[in-house]
């Protein structure tokens, strides 16, 4: 049997790297708290996503949900989201006793379909909340329009969309505020964590107290807060993975320019379109399997490939409002292009250090299901 190929495989820096900075560690003994790595991750970090306010987080979900909550909405308000994602968003706006309310996506990039969005705006509604999904750009622009016209905040899950650019500015610019997840599986890691990127620099005390218990003294507790800090183990492997990022990013350019070649050339398999005006970070490597009645199916595929020793992954199906916790539960609105792009969507192999004969496993498996391997 061959060797495995997983979907992902954490970015590492070079062993002696991390040994080296944690030593200071042993000797200090301040291993969390806000030590001196966390700041300079921060510092480090706004300088990288050129952004003006940055808070680390323990990971991206408290980013969510803690940046949620530092908007102090009224219980019970809702909040326009994108059901193709990680269950994660969902769950951060239902964990802050506000209601999601799904709009339906497009099919052309996964994102947010902005041109329905005005139609589910109640006088309820408080904020939107669409995602970079495998950091495909939101309609950014026509978003914030829209939110400037009804008085909305933008909160945006950025968390595939690690370092990408768009008109020239980096991603945690847009909106109110964006989420960044550094957890082991995405672009850059800190093995778990997470950040808030902001343009109110007031929001920088708000979110420290509520990552750290709102302890503003050692007799004085502000406001009420969790847990949400990052560490300082997570904060080295954050400095380490930060010296080598380009080099990351250039070794997934380099990947998927390869399995572009030989994809592309696939009738039944299709792309997203690129979008204009954008840096990427090649985060995912996602494809569009035509189901076609008497032929070739995501599901068909993606059972071929496990046969293979070959683990892609449905990312992103079921679409959340059709997970057992939330089906039913909200506002019953159209959501086809959701659940169509949910039934042929299919994330490949793909990480900094996948080897040509790996990558060539999978195409391989696709060229052979797609001719001969169907069921
Ligand atoms: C990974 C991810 C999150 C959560 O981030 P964690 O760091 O794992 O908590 C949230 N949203 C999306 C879209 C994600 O992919």
């Amino acid at each position: 049997m061959e060797d495995k190929i997983l979907v992902t495989r954490p970015s590492m820096p070079p062993f002696e790297e991390y040994v080296n900075e944690i030593k200071s560690l042993w000797d200090s003994h301040w291993i969390t708290n806000m030590g001196t790595y966390h700041q300079q991750l921060e510092e480090k970090l706004k300088n990288y996503l050129e952004v003006p306010s940055l808070s680390l987080m323990v990971n991206g979900h408290m980013g969510l949900e803690l940046a949620i909550q530092a908007f102090d909405f009224p219980e019970g308000s809702e909040i326009i989201t994108t059901p193709f994602t990680f269950i994660s968003t969902t769950h951060a706006i239902v964990r802050n006793r506000l209601k999601p309310v799904f709009c339906d996506i497009k099919q052309s990039d996964g994102t947010i379909d902005e041109t329905k969005i005005e139609d589910l705006i109640t006088e309820n509604t408080v904020a939107i909340l669409p995602v970079h999904v495998y950091g495909n750009v939101c309609n950014v622009d026509e978003i914030q329009r829209i939110a400037d016209k009804y008085n909305l905040k933008v909160i945006y899950d950025a968390a595939h969309a690690f370092g990408i650019k768009y008109n020239g500015k980096g991603i945690g610019n847009y909106g109110d505020a964006s989420i960044f997840s550094f957890h082991a599986t995405k672009v850059f890691n800190t093995i778990e964590g997470g950040a808030v990127t902001f343009s109110d620099v007031k929001l920088y005390d708000k979110l420290y107290n509520l990552k750290n218990f709102g302890i503003r003294g050692e007799e004085l507790v502000v406001s009420i807060g969790a847990n949400a800090k990052m560490n300082e183990f997570s904060a080295i492997m954050g400095l380490c993975n930060l010296k080598h990022i380009d080099e990351t990013i250039k070794a997934r350019e380099k990947r998927c320019s390869y399995y572009n070649e030989k994809i592309s050339e696939l009738k039944d398999i299709h792309l997203f379109n690129k979008i204009d005006n954008v840096v990427t970070n090649y985060a995912y490597y996602p494809i569009i399997v035509d189901n076609k009645t008497d032929g070739i199916s995501r599901d068909g595929l993606y059972k071929y490939l496990r046969s293979k020793e070959i683990y892609s992954r449905k990312y992103f199906y079921p679409i959340t409002a059709d997970q057992a916790c939330f089906k039913n539960k909200y506002r019953n609105n159209q959501l086809d292009n959701a659940r169509e792009l949910s039934d042929k969507i299919l994330v490949l192999p793909f990480y900094e250090d996948i080897q040509k004969s790996e990558m060539d496993r999978v195409i391989d498996g696709i060229y052979e299901y797609v001719n001969i391997g169907r069921d």
